[in-house]
C-alpha cells in the first residue's frame, strides 16, 4: 500500500562553524534529503526541533557551543533524540571518539572530507533511520501500519470531515477461531494465515484507505471520506466475501471467518474514541450472534453494551464480596422415592427479595473469568453444607458444576483437594459435573486432571448429555462415573418420538459402559414413570424439588426423613 509517511524526504542538518566547509558537504549530499545548515550550536538545536533531522553531521570543534554540547543537548530532547548524529572531526584522538559515543554518537568522519566515503556513510544511516521509523509506525509480521500509525491517521481523517462534511468509516475485523486453527496447526501456520489475510483486506481497499493490524486476529479499515453508510455496508459484504474465500497454505486448505463492527463518523460516533470504542461494540455483537458478520453500530447495542458492562461490574463486585449463595436440588431415586443426592446450583443476590439465576450471568463471568472465584466460592460452600448434613445423619452425595475455564485452571487440583480437607467431606460424595466441551478440548492435559480427580476418590459426571461432541469414543477412554440425560431431550418425550429414541440410545448407552444414569428437568409424574420404564432410575427436575437453599432443603429432608425417603448414614 502506498504511504505517504515514506514518500517524505528525509531531513538531514549540517552543523559547522565553517560556512564554506558547511556549504560544501551541504551540496555534495543534496540529493540524499532534505538539507539544512547553520553554523552555530544554539541554532542548530532550535533548527533541530523544528525539523526533526534524521541525520546530524556534527562539527566537533565550534566556539560557543561545541559539537557534544549540541550532540548532548539533542540527545536529551524527545523532538530531536532519534537523530542519527554523525560527527565531522579533525580529531583522531580515541578519547574523543569515545566521548562522542558516550554522549549517542554513532559515527565519524574525517576531515578533510572524501565525498564518496561521506555519502555512502549518510546514506547507510539513513536505511537505518527508515527501517526504525517503518518499524515503529507498521507491524512486524504483515507489513500494515500499527496501531499508532493507524491512530494517527484516523485523527487526521476525522480533522478533514469536521472540514469538509464528509464521513469516516472505522471497520473493525477480528477473526473467528483463529485461536483454535493457532493452536492446532502447526508452527508458523498461523502467521502464514495472518499474512494472507492481511493480503486480502488491502485489495479489498483504495489507495487512501488504511488496513491496519491492531495485534493478534484483529485488523482495523479506515475508510477516511465515504459518501454514505449504505456504501459501507457493500464494502463489507466484499470483505467478508473475500476473507471467507478458502486459503490454501503449505497444501492445507483453511476456512476462516471474521465477525466485523463497523461505526461512523458523524453518523454513529462524535470522535476517535467513541469510533474504536462502537466499532468494537458493534464487532463483539456480530460474535454474540454467531460470528462471521457484519454489525453497524446502533442505538440498540449501545444498551446491550452499557447493560453488560454493568452486569460486568456488578459481577466483579459481587465476586469480591462473595455475593453468591449456593442452592441445592435433590437427585431421588424413583423406584423408592429416596433422595439420594444433591446438586449445587449457584445464585445471586441482588437484593434482599431479588435473586438471579445463573442464565443471565454464567455466560458473562466464563468471559471475564470471574467465573473461576465465583466457582471456588460455590466448591466450597457447597462441601462445608453438605458435610454438615452428613453431620445431621444425611449422607448424601454433592454435585457441582464445574465450568471449562476452571477446569483448565492450573490449581484446580489443589483447589478440590483442600475443599476436601478444610470441609473434611469424603471425596467418593463429591461428584464434579463437566460438559462434553471440557473433554474435547485439550486431550492430554484433560487426560491428567481426571486421573489426578480419580486419585483423590472424587466422582466426575457428564452434563447436558447429547446435547455437545457427536464423538462418544471419549466415554471409553476418560473415566467418567454417570452421563445426565439433557433436560431438553426430556422436556418433550412424551410428545416427540425422537426424544424417547434418544433417551433410549443413552440408557443403553450408560447400562452397556456401566455408567450411572441421571435424568435432568423432570417436571411430572408422566415423565418420571416413563423414564423409569427405559431404565433410568435417578431424577432430578422439579416434579421432586426446586433448587433450594440449604435451610429449605433441611426441612425437605428431615420431613421426608420421617417419611423414610431419604439415604440415611448407615
Ligand atoms: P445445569 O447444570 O444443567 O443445571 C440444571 C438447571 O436446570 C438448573 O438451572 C436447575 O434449576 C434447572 N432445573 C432443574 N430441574 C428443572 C425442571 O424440572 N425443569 C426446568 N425447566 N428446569 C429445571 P439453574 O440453576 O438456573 O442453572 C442453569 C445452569 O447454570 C446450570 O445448568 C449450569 O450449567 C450453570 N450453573 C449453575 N450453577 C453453577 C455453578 O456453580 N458453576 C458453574 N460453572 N455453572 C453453574
Ligand atoms: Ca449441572
Ligand atoms: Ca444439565
Amino acid at each position: 500500500m502506498p504511504d505517504k509517511y515514506f514518500s517524505l524526504m528525509p531531513a538531514i542538518l549540517v552543523v559547522d562553524d565553517q560556512a564554506t566547509d558547511a556549504r560544501l558537504l551541504s551540496d555534495a549530499i543534496s540529493d540524499l534529503g532534505q538539507v539544512q545548515f547553520v553554523t552555530d550550536g544554539q541554532a542548530a538545536i532550535e533548527l533541530a526541533r523544528r525539523i526533526g533531522p534524521d541525520v546530524v553531521l556534527l562539527d566537533i570543534q565550534m566556539p560557543g557551543l561545541s559539537g557534544f554540547a549540541v550532540c548532548k543537548a539533542l540527545k536529551s530532547d524527545p523532538k530531536t533524540c532519534r537523530a542519527a548524529v554523525i560527527f565531522v572531526t579533525s580529531h583522531t584522538q580515541t578519547e574523543n571518539e569515545l566521548q562522542a559515543l558516550a554522549l549517542g554518537g554513532i559515527d565519524f568522519l574525517q576531515k578533510p572530507l572524501n565525498v564518496p566515503v561521506a555519502r555512502a556513510h549518510i546514506k547507510a544511516h539513513l536505511a537505518l533511520s527508515t527501517e526504525a521509523k517503518r518499524l515503529s509506525t507498521h507491524d512486524a509480521l504483515t507489513g500494515l501500519p500499527n496501531r499508532a500509525l493507524l491512530q494517527d491517521r484516523a485523527a487526521h481523517a476525522l480533522e478533514v470531515a469536521r472540514r469538509k462534511a464528509n464521513q469516516v468509516a472505522m471497520i473493525l475485523l477480528d477473526l473467528d477461531h483463529f485461536k483454535t486453527i493457532n493452536d492446532a496447526a502447526s508452527h508458523g501456520i498461523g502467521d502464514l494465515l495472518l499474512k494472507e489475510i492481511a493480503t486480502r483486506l488491502c485489495d479489498c481497499v483504495s489507495p487512501a484507505d488504511t488496513v491496519s493490524r491492531q495485534g493478534g486476529d484483529e485488523f482495523i479499515i479506515l475508510l477516511p471520506s465515504v459518501d454514505d453508510v449504505e456504501t459501507v455496508a457493500n464494502f463489507t459484504v466484499r470483505l467478508l466475501a473475500r476473507i471467507t474465500e478458502p486459503l490454501l497454505i503449505k497444501g492445507e486448505t483453511y476456512n476462516i471467518g471474521a465477525s466485523v463492527g463497523v461505526s461512523v463518523f458523524p453518523h454513529d460516533s462524535h470522535d476517535l474514541e467513541s469510533l474504536y470504542r462502537h466499532a468494537d461494540a458493534a464487532m463483539y455483537q456480530a460474535k454474540q450472534q454467531g460470528r462471521n458478520r457484519c454489525r453497524f453500530f446502533s442505538a440498540d447495542i449501545e444498551k446491550n453494551t452499557r447493560a453488560r458492562r454493568l452486569l460486568e461490574q456488578n459481577l466483579r463486585e459481587a465476586a469480591a464480596g462473595k455475593r453468591f449463595e449456593v442452592f441445592y436440588q435433590p437427585k431421588v431415586d424413583a423406584r423408592s422415592n429416596t433422595v439420594v443426592g444433591l446438586e449445587a446450583l449457584v445464585r445471586w443476590r441482588q437484593s434482599e427479595t431479588l435473586i438471579a439465576s445463573p442464565d443471565q450471568f454464567i455466560a458473562v463471568a466464563e468471559e471475564t473469568r470471574l467465573i473461576i472465584p465465583i466457582g471456588r466460592q460455590v466448591l466450597i460452600q457447597a462441601c462445608h453444607d453438605v458435610k454438615w448434613l452428613h453431620d445431621q445423619g444425611f449422607a448424601l452425595s454433592i454435585s457441582v458444576n464445574i465450568s471449562a475455564i476452571q477446569f483448565a485452571e492450573a490449581d484446580f487440583i489443589p483447589l478440590i483437594e483442600g475443599a476436601l480437607t478444610d470441609s473434611g467431606l469424603g471425596p467418593a460424595y463429591l461428584e464434579l459435573e463437566i460438559t462434553e466441551g471440557v473433554l474435547a478440548k485439550n486431550i492430554e492435559a484433560t487426560r491428567n486432571t481426571l486421573a489426578a480427580l480419580k486419585t483423590l476418590g472424587t466422582r466426575i459426571s457428564i452434563d447436558d448429555f447429547g446435547t455437545g461432541y457427536s464423538s462418544l469414543a471419549y466415554l471409553k477412554s476418560f473415566p467418567i462415573d454417570v452421563l445426565k440425560i439433557d433436560q431438553s431431550f426430556v422436556r418433550d418425550m412424551l410428545v416427540d418420538t425422537n426424544d424417547v429414541a434418544i433417551i433410549q440410545a443413552i440408557i443403553t448407552l450408560a447400562q452397556t459402559l456401566g455408567l450411572g444414569l441421571v435424568a435432568e428437568g423432570v417436571e411430572t409424574e408422566g415423565q418420571a414413570s416413563a423414564l423409569l420404564a427405559q431404565g433410568c432410575t435417578i431424577m432430578q427436575g422439579f416434579h421432586y424439588s426446586r433448587a433450594v437453599p440449604l435451610t429449605e432443603l433441611f426441612n425437605y429432608l428431615t420431613d421426608r426423613k420421617r417419611e423414610g425417603a431419604v439415604s440415611q448414614r448407615t
